[in-house]
């Protein structure tokens, strides 16, 4: 019987299926299987500052979406612009509460969830501090995970400008192009969020106690 913890030790080649032992690699390095040459795994210390620089770019663009207009709409003639919690105080004045409430969730309430505590991780994980927040850090993101659905986001935001159609004229803004902008850097980041790694590079820094 191999235990759980030598388990953690061995890797599969995903091409040709030949277990190998894992090794310590150093920062730039790669492993490749020694059969066909395939990539295994390479050094994590380069995932963290991808990561981090993505979270980083997602953050300012999600500052930009917020900030500024997103769409401008002319009702008899008058021209007004609107941001993204503008939009929103719109809706809830057209009694559009189902579509206000999703897109609270959706677009306020998670994507900053996520951004902000992805943010939180990376960079504490970076500078090799606070062990036990980054811990908990990580249980809160697999839970949050599932709700970061880019494609809802899209279909609820155009669900909200359909629904504003009908008064008005609209125009898109700046805001709205960062706020695509900010979806599909989302998305890229949690495709990216590879928890097994997370945790076993977890590991790696604050060792087997976490209270540090
Ligand atoms: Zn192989």
């Amino acid at each position: 019987m191999i235990k759980e913890h030598e388990l953690d030790k061995l890797i599969i080649c995903k091409k040709c299926h030949t277990l190998h032992e894992k090794v310590l690699i150093e920062a730039h390095e790669k492993a490749f299987c020694s059969e066909c040459n395939v990539l295994l795994y390479l050094d994590d210390k380069h995932m963290l500052d991808k990561m981090l620089a993505l979270v980083i770019t997602a953050s300012i663009s999600l500052f930009i979406a917020f900030q500024f207009t997103i769409v401008s709409i002319n009702i008899q003639g008058m021209e007004k612009s609107l941001t993204l919690m503008a939009l929103f105080m719109v809706l809830a004045e057209h009694q559009q509460y189902v579509v206000g409430i999703m897109f609270l969730f959706l677009i306020f309430i998670f994507p900053i969830a996520i951004i902000f505590s992805t943010f939180l991780l990376l960079f504490f994980m970076k500078i090799q501090k606070a062990g036990y927040l980054t811990k908990r850090l990580l249980i809160l993101l697999a839970h949050l995970k599932p709700w970061s659905m880019v494609d809802i986001f899209f279909i609820s935001l155009l669900v909200a400008m359909v629904k504003l159609f009908d008064i008005a004229n609209i125009e898109i803004g700046i805001a709205f192009i960062a706020f695509i902008f900010t979806l599909v850097l989302d998305m890229i980041l949690t495709k990216g969020l590879n928890f097994h790694e997370l945790w076993e590079m977890h590991s790696k820094i604050y060792g087997q106690i976490n209270e540090r």
